[in-house]
């Protein structure tokens, strides 16, 4: 039984969702309780069981600011409907699948933006080509069905989304995440996000002033931080993004930067390390393997130190076991309905239109990734992409995957050489900080655990993801 499974049975089923109700703070103290007790059981990866830790003590400090539907939601649909009643209908799937099923995916309904920033094509998108809200309906039931309510809306700028608001007032018994750029966040916005409570907004910041208003236009960073102080006045749960470039890897994961977002009251912090994806990639904007190992380091520490939680996509592969694409623990649904296997592999073999999300979880393509999960067990090299270029292109080229868009091919032909390069060096830095700095910084059994663990998770992908045979 899950850790968040055992609380519930602990506290009695109905009972809980009175106390979420009524009284959230009280609860998440027990459920903190709880998980401390049993999280060693539960969770093999050591730094994983920290975060656990440190997201109830961020939220159990947050929680008085909160707003009182911002805490029940966070109570009533984060723990109870996505951990534990979704837990059930996720293990159900399990039996009938013979595997887990992911938590979680993420959905671009729009691919348009109200902004023109360097090196962003989401201008050359038109309405027209918008998730209809039909269908983006259909698979928040689905997904729900399969136990699924935790969501994460990229894009473009969602709030362009023209049903944006009715996706989260229509659906408010899944908890949504955001990528947002924050300019369409005004005092009414914030206050509607803080009433619906089931909204964590995470707006895009380059570093400070100076760096935000290059890239997106001057003026703009007033505007994210208008933003943000209207989000912590209503008592809205949020957070910014930062996306690390060659040019903004020390500042975004510099002690100046991450106590200054944690001063204007945001709840989580997201990295992502960019990768020549999109359309005209840089390469050069890429950080080297040096500074990616040192902002690795860097936000452990900080995340240690600080009251927010800090998440980073390409360097906490150690929280979660590596890489958690091709539905392992999530998916992407982008604008036209294609279902990558990670937002950042944009290829596809299915779209949402033709097929259930449970033929795409189980689909050949998703399987290709899931076989082959963890790539290596040094968890410092998760990524099927950029550390393990050789496992996109042969999940691409095995189930014949389409591109989706122009241009989303040159990952794998003309940008393989360097990513293969880069792949090498990277790799060479990270056995080193795995095998001199990383492991040792944990007691023998806890190694031993944890290494055991990767090796027979890997054995059993294997067999449980094995190719199946074609019928005649
Ligand atoms: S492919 Fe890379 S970016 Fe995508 S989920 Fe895996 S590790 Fe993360």
């Amino acid at each position: 039984m899950g850790i968040m499974a055992s609380i519930h049975k602990k506290l009695l089923g109905t009972a809980v969702k009175s106390l979420a109700r009524y009284t959230p703070g009280l609860l998440i103290d027990k459920a903190y309780d709880r998980v401390k007790e049993r999280i060693d059981k539960e969770i093999p990866y050591p730094e994983g069981r920290d975060w656990v830790l440190k997201m109830f003590d961020v939220m159990r400090k947050k929680f008085p600011q909160l707003s009182r539907y911002v805490r029940e939601k966070a109570v009533d649909v984060f723990l109870i409907k996505a951990e534990i009643e979704g837990a059930k209908k996720r293990a159900a799937l399990k039996e009938k699948l013979g595997y887990w099923a992911p938590f979680l995916f993420v959905v671009s309904p729009t691919m348009r933006c109200n902004l023109r920033c360097y090196g962003c094509y989401a201008g050359e998108y038109t309405k027209e080509s918008d998730l209809p809200w039909e269908l983006l309906d259909r698979v928040m039931r689905e997904a729900k069905d399969i136990g699924i309510h935790f969501v994460v809306i990229s894009g473009g700028e969602p709030f362009i989304y023209p049903h944006i608001w009715d996706l989260l007032e229509k659906h408010n018994d899944i908890f949504f995440q955001m990528y947002t750029n924050g300019t369409m966040i005004d005092k009414a916005a914030a206050k509607r996000i803080a009433e619906l409570g089931n909204l964590l907004p995470c707006i895009s910041v380059e570093g400070f002033e100076e760096e935000t208003d290059k890239r997106r236009g001057k003026g703009h960073f007033k505007r994210v931080m208008a933003a943000m102080d209207a989000l912590a006045e209503e008592g809205a749960l949020f957070g910014y993004s930062a996306t690390a470039t060659r040019e903004n890897n020390e500042l975004v994961s510099s002690d100046e930067f991450v106590d200054f977002y944690q001063n204007k009251g945001c709840f989580i912090g997201w990295y992502f390390n960019y990768i020549p994806i999109g359309k005209s990639p840089v390469l050069d904007l890429m950080p080297t393997p040096k500074q990616r190992i040192e902002r690795r380091k860097r936000l452990a520490q900080l995340r240690k130190e600080v009251d927010l939680l800090i998440a980073d996509f390409w360097c906490d592969g150690t929280l979660c076991g590596g890489c958690i694409a091709g539905g392992r623990h999530y998916f992407h649904i982008n604008n036209r309905g294609d279902v990558e296997p990670c937002v950042f592999c944009h290829f596809a073999c299915d779209n949402i239109r033709d097929k259930s999300l449970v033929e795409i979880i189980d689909s050949p393509f998703f399987r290709s990734f899931r076989r082959r999960q963890p790539y290596v067990t040094n968890l410092l090299r998760p990524c099927a992409i950029i550390d393990n270029p050789h496992v996109l292109r042969e999940a691409v080229r095995e189930n014949n995957a389409h591109p989706t868009h122009p241009g989303a091919e040159q990952v794998i032909t003309d940008f393989a050489p360097f990513l293969d390069k880069y792949a090498e060096e990277y790799g060479k830095l990270a056995d080193e900080e795995w095998e001199k700095n990383y492991l040792p910084s944990y007691s023998e059994q806890e190694r031993r655990i944890l290494l055991d663990y990767l090796n027979w998770v890997k054995k059993e992908n294997e067999r449980i993801f094995a190719p199946r045979e074609v019928k005649a």
